[in-house]
């Protein structure tokens, strides 16, 4: 039976570190709605353009739009085993909409995951994030610096600054998250599926205490 993980949480709480992590150690599919938009808007697709317009405001990529990428996504060969989802859902009808697209794949979400930052750390966060050009592996010029200033560590590409990362935007955005995101946690909560982290940990022990709740050995 194929396993499908759900990581929660605002901009900048380290669901991107850690379902990457996750993903390689439990060999499961990562599925990041973030980087499959960024990876539209670097290839110049319709799609990306139009996702670059809500992305830039730090609003929501309309769900229709979101939901038709992700189910895409789903079909490719890789997710045999499962997926780890982070940052999709973001709306009830999006997770509505996942329900319903693992069903048809046999399976349901077994897990979600919330990383707890309050909102004041996120604001410093994501303006020390540093993103690789090539892959999106992320760091952070202070608290996970990479080996070589400016380089990947993983792929050798560039690190930038994303634009949605910059001071305006992630107020938005993580005004955004607490309208429409948030209720995403009781959603999983009554569903009896949700798992608290506390993130202001290191990034070492937010993943011990995930892999200690998924039961799978360290
Ligand atoms: P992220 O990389 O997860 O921080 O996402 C960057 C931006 O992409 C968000 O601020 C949204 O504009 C858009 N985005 C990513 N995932 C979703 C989603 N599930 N639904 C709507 N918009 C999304």
């Amino acid at each position: 039976m194929p396993v499908y993980i759900v990581i929660l949480g605002p901009p900048g709480a380290g669901k991107g570190t850690q379902s990457r992590k996750l993903a390689k150690k439990l060999k499961l599919a990562h599925i990041s709605s973030g980087d499959l938009f960024r990876e539209n808007l670097k290839n110049g697709t319709k799609l990306g353009k139009l996702a670059d317009e809500y992305i830039r405001k730090g609003e929501l990529v309309p769900d229709d739009v979101t939901i038709g990428m992700v189910s895409d996504r789903l079909s490719q060969k890789d997710t045999v085993n499962g997926a780890i989802f982070d940052g999709f859902p973001r709306t009830p009808a999006q997770a509505e909409a996942l329900g319903k697209m693992l069903a048809e794949f046999g399976g349901e979400v077994n897990m979600a995951a919330y990383i707890r930052v309050p909102d004041e750390e996120l604001i410093e966060r994501l303006a020390g994030r540093l993103t690789c050009r090539e892959n999106g592996h992320i760091f952070h010029r202070k608290y996970n610096p990479p080996k070589e200033t400016g380089r990947c560590d993983y792929d050798g590409s560039d690190l930038y600054q994303r634009e949605d990362d910059q001071a305006e935007t992630v107020k938005r955005r993580i005004d955004v998250y607490h309208e429409q995101t948030r209720p995403l946690k009781e959603y999983y909560q009554k569903l009896g599926l949700l798992f608290e982290v506390n993130g202001e940990q290191s990034i070492e022990d937010v993943m011990v205490d995930l892999l200690e709740y998924l039961s799978v050995e360290k």
